[in-house]
């Protein structure tokens, strides 16, 4: 709970920053606001709908003022706890933030609030001939700012990058209330601290993203996808280990191993090869000749790694059809299994046929039931842990598994996240990829910018040092 509590007074401060209906206090509506798309849950004490970054400001100084602590949200899609009030106190709900305030087609930049929603930024500026290409799978349901707080990727990373590659310039409201602006519509932009960065995936520990500044890109001209069947799963792994060392670099690159495809075909069946071990679905873009050219090339490296068979789309309705199953994936695991717990190990590329190698060994060695799938080309590997909380005898196997599977990332040269972030899902390793100077100089930001730490408290690092 908030060390002060939540009294009759500042409910109705705070409904007079920003409106009664804007205030909700009701167990009905707080439990709305007590989990993510993970697994943990936690009530708020209130749930706040801003509508201004004037009354962002306000809350702020309010919250700042009586220690309380502050948990912005927006499309509530994170998987690692970030947006969970654990500490209770406020989660304060960026919907009512939600427009496009600018395209400059120009400049090809476009100005947004932070509870648009992904998918129809995408479709907004692709109508203009424009691209912005993070797309994390959850984009129907997420918000840029949230993508802005957790630095999201998606399949398409691969060739463009991540949010943080996009981010021009931003505004936030720091935890005492003052307005923050950083940066701009300019392309180049080399002044002073890099504070965008060091925003962009601050998983809402730092500030509330109120406006932010994006960079777009022109729209490819045509793309192709392509599903590569493989009857082992490490020829899959070293098919796009090898597609990269010949220097080709398609848009996406994403595996799913049996395991996958046999849940997608019985939850949401869309004609995957379940009798195969894996498929690497690929997508290259670009002008028309270098598009089949790149195809062409895939192709020849793929058979050469041993894929069966290598079918490639005619028409979009065929390319939707074969993403259909990628896209259904994660879903048609957590129907499946009561708690699905995801994973974002990644590795350097040419590390890929090791480490599913050795998330395959770590599933068999504890006994649990580990599909994989991920975003292979970059080596951002999503295994899923299917389990059921309530069985604490493999709870306990599953909490080893993990600690290997982390502990063998690091080792070779990965890192704990590649786009879901850290949240409380993996705090606990955070020293082991940082460092303790690493953390000891997050912590010094984190005190610097919030010496009451209201803003998500406890989310990346404990703010404490252990004894
Ligand atoms: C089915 C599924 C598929 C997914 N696929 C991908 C994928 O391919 N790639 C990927 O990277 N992720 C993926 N995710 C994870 C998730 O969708 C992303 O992390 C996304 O960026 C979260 O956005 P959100 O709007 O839902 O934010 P939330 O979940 O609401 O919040 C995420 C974090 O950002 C903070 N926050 C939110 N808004 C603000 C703000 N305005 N200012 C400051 N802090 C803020 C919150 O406090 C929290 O710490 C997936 C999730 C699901 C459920």
């Amino acid at each position: 709970m908030s060390k002060k509590g939540i009294t009759k007074d500042i409910i109705a401060q705070l409904c007079a920053i920003v409106g009664k209906q804007n205030v909700l206090t009701s167990p009905e509506d707080l439990v709305c606001y007590s989990y993510d798309a993970g697994t943990v849950s936690h009530l708020p004490e209130v749930v706040v709908i801003p509508g201004t970054v004037e009354e962002i400001s306000q809350v702020m100084e309010l919250a700042n003022h009586n220690r309380l602590p502050v948990v912005p949200r927006g499309g509530g899609t994170n998987i690692c706890g970030a947006s969970i009030p654990l500490s209770g106190g406020m989660v304060m709900v960026m919907q009512r933030l939600n427009r496009i305030m600018e395209i400059d087609a120009d400049n090809m930049v476009a100005v947004v609030q932070p509870a648009v929603n992904t998918a129809s930024f995408h479709a907004t500026v692709e109508e203009l001939g424009l691209f912005y290409p993070p797309d994390p799978q959850s984009a129907h349901m997420s918000t840029i700012g949230g993508n802005v707080a957790q630095n999201a990727g998606g399949p398409r990373g691969l060739k463009f990058g991540v949010t943080r590659d996009y981010v021009l310039g931003l505004q936030a409201v720091l935890a005492d209330g003052r307005i923050l602006r950083v940066g701009g519509k300019t392309i180049k932009n080399v002044t002073g601290y890099d504070l965008i960065r060091l925003f962009t995936g601050s998983e809402g520990t730092l500030g509330i993203i109120t406006e932010v500044t994006l960079r777009l890109i022109p729209l490819p001209e045509t793309n192709r996808t392509m599903l590569a069947i493989f009857d082992d799963l490490l020829d899959g792994a070293a098919a796009v280990a090898a597609v990269i060392k010949a220097k080709i670099i398609p848009t996406a690159m994403e595996l799913m191993d049996q395991e996958t495809m046999k849940l997608v075909e019985t939850t949401k069946p869309c004609g995957l090869p379940v009798d195969a071990q894996a498929v690497i679905l690929i997508q290259v873009d670009g002008r028309d000749n270098e598009v089949t050219e790149q195809a062409e090339r895939i192709k020849k490296l793929c058979l050469a790694c041993g894929a069966r068979e290598v079918k490639l789309a005619r028409t979009e309705k065929e390319s939707a059809e074969l993403w259909a199953g990628r896209r259904a994936a994660f879903i048609c695991m957590a129907m499946k299994s009561p708690t699905p717990i995801v994973e974002d190990a990644t590795v350097p590329r040419s590390m890929l046929p090791h480490m599913v190698n050795k998330i395959k060994q770590i599933a068999s060695k504890y006994d649990l039931f580990i599909p994989i799938m991920g975003h292979a080309g970059d080596g951002n590997l999503h295994p899923i842990i299917c389990t059921d909380e309530r069985n604490q005898a493999e709870m306990a196997r599953v909490h080893q598994a993990i600690d290997e599977i982390f502990r063998e990332t690091i080792s070779i040269g990965g890192t704990l996240s590649g786009e879901h972030g850290i949240g409380l899902a993996k705090r606990k390793y955070i020293e082991t990829e940082f460092g303790e100077v690493g953390v000891s100089v997050m912590r010094q930001i984190k005190q610097a910018l919030d010496p009451n730490h209201i803003l998500n408290p406890g989310k990346v690092f404990v703010m404490e040092k252990a004894k």
